[in-house]
């Protein structure tokens, strides 16, 4: 069988996955000229949506975006820190620092932009399976739709992806996904500009909840654990913060946890986004990372195409430069969760307060997307030193637990 409902050809570059890593790969590679499929195994681009959407400003300019009304929420100007017990810190600045946007939109103003730059968008097209054909050719079937031939596929299908063992390749440790939920709260006391995040067994055990300013009465409240039921969970953080407050959506999601892969690339395919753990271990966010690497895959893809005879050594450069940009960050965001997501309650409560001194410092340094620099300080800092002992017991206990 060769043909898939309303494909007249076969493509250059096949994209699986119309999320963030998907649309910005699109969009980059169709900018040098070579014909694109964009497929999206869901009925409409962003829905449903997953994600709390928050996004660092320096992180939105690096994606070559600014703020805009298409899917835009709300400012920010830092973070507030619940300890299990006990007074929060707070992270903030003068200025805004974030944005909070709307996810399904977002992403349905990226599938607009690929859309405009030539990119043949599929939806209801679940890519599921990835064969290399020839020397140059590569191919993919389309569930109940039939085969569609091209030179590269940039998987960027998200968590849990089976593309890249098709194509040789070791995908993220996908036991590593964390459940999340998350509450539309409509009906709130007033917000103010700044994202809170709450920790402690009682409330996320292995992770944290969040609760983030959609408006002047409305909050997306969500959490992300380990152990535990995560409803049951989140519904006692309503209950303690929002008791009045309404219900007017409900989205769960899967938080990856696992940090990047080792190679994202074998002849004819690249992986990009969550498809390949290009996301903070410690937060799970992955907006500004997966679709920088969607654009370097994108434009990878494209060189790839247009010099067929070097074509391996453009996708292999693709994951040299992603792994110059990010992946010292990324490493010491590895190594900030797992001293800190090991630890008990009675550590973190003396954990906070000796936080408490150094945030003009770490206000200076921090970068929300880039945390290896406050990593590295919050790591060498003499009275955070004091308390190595126990995060070290915390963290063997945990092991076993
Ligand atoms: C609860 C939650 C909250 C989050 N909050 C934030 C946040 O505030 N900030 C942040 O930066 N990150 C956040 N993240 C992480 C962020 O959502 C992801 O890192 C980001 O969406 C990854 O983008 P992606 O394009 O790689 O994958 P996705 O956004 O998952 O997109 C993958 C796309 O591929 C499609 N697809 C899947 N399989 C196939 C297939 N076989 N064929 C065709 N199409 C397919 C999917 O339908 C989807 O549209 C959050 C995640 C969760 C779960």
């Amino acid at each position: 069988m060769r043909l898939v409902c309303s494909l007249t050809s076969d493509y250059d570059v096949i994209v699986a996955g119309a999320g963030v890593a998907g649309c910005m790969a699109a969009i980059e590679a169709s900018k040098q000229g070579v014909r694109i499929g964009l497929f999206e195994e869901h009925p409409q681009v962003g829905v449903p949506s997953h994600c709390s959407g928050v996004v660092s400003l320096s992180g939105l300019k690096l994606l070559g975006m600014t703020s805009n009304q298409a899917f835009d929420q709300r400012l920010i100007r830092g973070a507030r820190f619940f300890p299990p017990t006990g007074s929060p810190i707070e992270i903030t600045r003068p200025e805004p620092v974030a944005l909070i946007i709307n996810r399904m939109k977002f992403d349905q103003y990226l599938a607009k932009n690929a859309i405009n730059n030539g990119v043949e968008l599929h939806t209801k097209s679940r890519i599921t399976k990835f064969e290399k054909t020839s020397d140059q050719e590569i191919q993919v079937t389309i569930q109940n739709q039939g085969v569609v031939g091209a030179k590269v596929l940039i998987d960027a299908s998200g968590a849990g992806s089976r593309l890249p063992t098709q194509a040789g390749l070791k995908p993220p440790d996908w036991s590593q996904i964390l459940p999340g939920l998350q509450y539309e709260l409509i009906g709130t006391d007033r917000q103010d500009d700044l994202v809170n995040l709450y920790f402690g067994s009682k409330r996320a055990p292995g992770f944290f909840a969040w609760s983030i300013p959609t408006g002047d009465h409305s909050v997306r409240a969500g959490l992300a654990t380990s152990k535990g039921n995560v409803r049951t969970l989140l519904d006692q953080l309503v209950k303690e913060y929002w008791p009045k407050s309404k219900i007017d959506a409900t989205k769960s999601g899967s938080v990856l946890v696992s940090g990047p892969v080792d190679r994202c690339w074998s002849p004819g395919f690249i992986f990009a986004g969550d498809a390949a753990g290009q996301v903070k271990q410690t937060t799970g966010g992955g907006i500004v990372i997966g679709g920088y690497c969607g654009m370097l895959a994108g434009k990878a893809a494209a060189s790839a195409v247009k010099n067929p005879r070097r074509a391996d050594q453009f996708l292999e450069t693709y994951d040299h430069e992603w792994r110059e940009k990010f992946s010292s960050d990324l490493k010491k965001m590895g190594i900030g969760r797992r001293l800190f997501f090991g630890l008990s309650d009675a550590t973190l409560d003396k954990l906070f307060p000796a936080l408490e001194p150094l945030l003009g410092e770490i206000t200076d340094v921090a970068d929300m997307d880039f945390q290896g620099t406050v990593i590295t300080k919050l790591l060498a800092n003499r009275k955070l030193a004091s308390l190595i002992p126990r995060i070290a017991a915390d963290n063997i206990r945990s092991l076993f637990s």
